[in-house]
């Protein structure tokens, strides 16, 4: 990888495995500039797992729009956006660990969401289940 900076050559000075996110921390240092900065590596969902919408299409599915569902359900709390960053972690290893094919369905995120929601905040179930009533 190139720096983000001067865009010459990087060399990595430090690696880790998270297990927990399944992602890879690298830490890179310039040759040319010095300049230090993170790299993470991780699956690419929106070209692993699709969303199967009910009338036929298929989407590739976004962390982006799962994140700002939790998020509008969380805000109430003082941590929403440290929340709903986790609680979006969370409801992609548990889609991911039951899902058996690459096309997953709305309904399976919804329910997924639903259940780790009423885990960690009832009101924050409430609110989701308001915006996602099928
Ligand atoms: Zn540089």
């Amino acid at each position: 990888m190139i720096c983000i900076y001067c865009g010459n050559k990087t060399q990595v000075t430090n690696s880790r495995i998270q297990k927990r996110l399944n992602r890879i921390w690298r830490r890179r240092r310039c040759l040319v500039c010095n300049a230090i900065f993170t790299t993470e590596e991780m699956a690419d969902l929106r070209t692993s797992l699709s969303v199967r919408c009910a009338n036929g299409p298929v989407a590739p599915f976004s962390r982006d729009k799962l994140f700002i569902s939790i998020l509008r359900s969380v805000g109430h709390r003082t941590s929403s956006i440290d929340d709903a960053g986790a609680l979006t972690a969370t409801v992609i290893a548990i889609l991911l660990h039951d899902a058996t094919t690459a096309a997953i369905g709305p309904a399976d995120i919804i329910r997924t969401v639903l259940a780790t929601l009423h885990r960690f905040d009832n009101v924050a179930a409430v609110q989701y289940q308001a915006y996602h009533r099928q």
